[in-house]
């Protein structure tokens, strides 16, 4: 059971919007997609998300270094507004601690925190702090799109063209190598950033958006596995996935003897924070032309087909096609109930 799933859709049950008449008509998209979308003018949607980073859930504060949870906060809940192809613009921050983290850790949190907010253009304009047992942010981030132009999860068609942006299962790999507490070691810096300091793609969301190149789109947070998953279910599609296509991290041979898979990094690993997106055949030729004028460059692979048969089907080029359950990342998972 999607215990995550089951408790949001208590929460819309309760809460569903009925009978707001003209407010309600300011609300382009609610619940249920990376963001919601509200037009308050005609020359803008706004584009609304909020986002929770708890200790012990996300992060584990002796572990991970204070600059990256503050820089990392932003960084992911501003990849929800990438997802949708908007603009960032703003955030809240309502931050609670426990006595012992406001001294030089606050100011090396905030220190990442305000990289973060340089790097993504985005302006503080309010929040809310408390003490609290344990160490719990939740930012909330606005974005802009122009007026109907945000991308949504629930656009993919059959035949449609399935593409990744970056290399899939690095955030894992460095997640992995945190827990063996091997993130000390000089060796593997490397593999530390996509971990702890991950980069939302903003202009290759806006772009997509602003072209109008792709059908549907989503933030890889929980796992290629698990977030192909909600873009096909929000879609009413299935997929076939190609295995040999999928662009998972190099685990270097000095990290063999740890057994990690780079394909099931790169299927249920989470926080990689890339951009899964749907293409029509016809814009795939556009995409390809264009990619290569974007700034900073970003590498894009194709890595299946949108189906009509809503079933996620994973082909081996030498092998028989199995079907793929989402194993998306849930997490410290022995330490909670959900996540
Ligand atoms: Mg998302």
């Amino acid at each position: 059971v999607d215990r995550e799933q089951e408790i949001i859709e208590r929460i819309a049950r309760k809460l569903r919007t009925r009978n707001l008449g003209h407010e309600a008509s300011r609300l382009v998209l609610g619940m249920g997609d990376d963001a919601a979308i509200l037009r308050l003018s005609r020359r803008s949607d706004f584009v609304v998300s909020c986002d929770a980073f708890l200790e012990n859930v996300h992060f584990l504060a002796d572990s991970h270094p204070a600059a990256s949870v503050g820089y990392k906060s932003l960084a992911r809940a501003t990849s929800d507004l990438a997802a949708m192809g908007a603009t960032p613009r703003f955030f809240l921050l309502s931050l609670a601690l426990p006595a012992k983290r406001t001294g030089k850790w606050l100011d090396q949190f905030l220190s990442g925190l305000a990289q973060a907010a340089r790097g993504l253009r985005m302006v503080l304009v309010g929040g809310d702090t408390a003490e609290n047992s344990q160490v719990t942010v939740n930012l909330t981030v606005i974005g802009e799109a122009e007026p109907g132009r945000a991308i949504l999860r629930s656009g993919a068609r059959p035949g449609d063209a399935i593409y990744v942006s970056g290399t899939l299962g690095q955030a894992q790999l460095g997640l992995e190598l945190v827990l063996r507490k091997l993130h000390r070691n000089s060796r593997w810096q490397k593999l530390l950033k996509a971990h702890l300091y991950p980069q939302p793609r903003i202009a290759l969301g806006g772009w997509l958006a602003r072209r109008r190149l792709a059908s549907a789109m989503i933030d890889l947070s929980d796992g290629l596995s698990t977030d192909l998953t909600r873009l096909c279910e929000a879609s009413g599609v299935g997929a076939r996935l190609r295995l040999g296509q999928i662009p998972a991290v190099t685990v270097p041979a000095g990290l063999r003897r740890l057994g990690l898979d780079p394909l099931r990094l790169a299927l249920d690993g989470g926080e990689d924070y890339e951009l899964l997106f749907t293409v029509h055949p016809r814009g795939e030729k556009e995409l390809h032309t264009a990619a290569a004028s974007l700034r900073g460059g970003v590498k894009l692979t194709r890595i299946g087909e949108i189906t009509r048969k809503k079933q996620i089907i994973l082909v081996v080029s030498d092998g028989r096609p199995t079907s793929l359950r989402p194993g998306g990342w849930v997490h410290f998972r022995p330490r909670m109930r959900w996540r």
